[in-house]
């Protein structure tokens, strides 16, 4: 760990920085790209039976996109910093209006965080209960291999999703599910059940971004 931060701050005295939106020298993302990632508000309902709230902060653009990857890919601080503010923003009014008692992260697949070095969702979700108090549970797990969802549309992805998620044990009181992006919110919706069928009340769920339309 020691060595890959070295290693970092190596890099930064040999290349200059360059924005992690469109690639500019000067600023790790310039101002432009920058207002890519303004964090608003945004809340809709789950689409499935039984529904839960999803808060979420930052449209999802190309450049959301890039900061996403630069985060989870590269661990890059910046991308995290960003990624972790929109999350707050997200959080700070999902607790304001429905509340909450713990915060629970979407996990990666093992061989997905094992090749990253880190639960990158967890590794957020650790810091924004930190700062809110709010205990943090990695309380899922993946239980089955899934086909990958980016050639499937929303219908084949909730099927595909289906059971394949386990919650680990019970917990009383009202979750709040944290990912990263929502698109057609199968992945909340498998989450959710899972929490649901272990017995854990869903109180809503939160994300940095969030692709529209929803459908
Ligand atoms: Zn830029």
């Amino acid at each position: 760990m020691r060595a890959m931060k070295s290693i970092r701050a190596l890099q930064e005295i040999i290349f200059p920085s360059r924005c992690l939106g469109c690639g500019q020298l000067g600023l790790e993302i310039c101002s432009l790209c920058r207002k890519n990632w303004h964090p608003h508000i945004y809340r809709q309902w789950s689409q499935h039976l039984p529904t839960f709230p999803i808060y979420s902060a930052v449209t999802y653009s190309p450049i959301a996109g890039k900061v996403l990857l630069a985060a989870k890919e590269n661990n890059l601080v910046i991308a995290d910093q960003l990624i972790y503010k929109a999350l707050g923003h997200a959080l700070t009014f999902a607790l304001r209006e429905i509340g909450g008692d713990f915060l629970i992260p979407i996990p990666s697949r093992r061989s997905v965080a094992r090749s990253r070095g880190r639960q990158f969702i967890a590794a957020l979700t650790y810091q924004l209960s930190a700062e809110t108090g709010l205990p943090a549970h990695e309380n899922l797990e993946h239980i089955r291999r899934v086909r990958d969802q980016s050639s499937l549309d929303a219908k084949s992805r909730f099927h595909n999703l289906d059971g394949s998620m386990k919650s680990l044990n019970f917990l009383s009181g009202k979750a709040i599910v944290i990912d990263d992006l929502v698109t057609t919110g199968a992945t909340l919706q498998e989450a959710v059940r899972a929490l649901r069928d272990r017995g854990i009340e869903v109180a809503a769920a939160v994300t940095a971004c969030v692709a529209e339309p929803l459908r």
